[in-house]
């Protein structure tokens, strides 16, 4: 259950955003999470919910946008997607491969109440 010390990094990570920009009400959190991060978005989920009780984030919604791991191989330079975890290149057979989308984890957007 890693998720919910990452629902904790997070919340507070916007914490502090929100704290420098003066905002009291958060309609919504947007995160871009990597395939990579081995993340259970229900979990995740969970997790911001109870992070944001008793704070300026309590009700704001999570909204969660998964991102699928691809990788080049700087053999052949095909970028490709990475099925089953398998770091190989389905042109090539090279093994040597360098990930280029599936690490993410970071906040996109917040959506601000502005009656607030
Ligand atoms: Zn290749």
């Amino acid at each position: 259950m890693h998720e919910l010390a990452m629902a904790d990094s997070i919340v507070t990570g916007v914490l502090e955003e929100i704290g420098r920009r003066g905002i009291t009400r958060v309609l919504a959190v947007g995160l871009e999470v990597g395939e990579l991060m081995d993340v259970v978005p229900d979990s995740l989920k969970f997790g911001f919910e109870v992070a944001v009780r008793g704070t300026e984030l309590a009700g704001a919604r999570l909204e969660i946008t998964e991102v699928p791991l691809t990788a080049e191989c700087p053999g052949c330079t095909q970028s490709f997607r990475v099925e089953k975890y398998l770091f190989v290149c389905p042109i090539c057979g090279n093994r040597d491969i360098n990930v280029l989308t599936g690490k993410e984890l970071r906040v996109t957007f917040l959506e601000i109440d502005d009656d607030a």
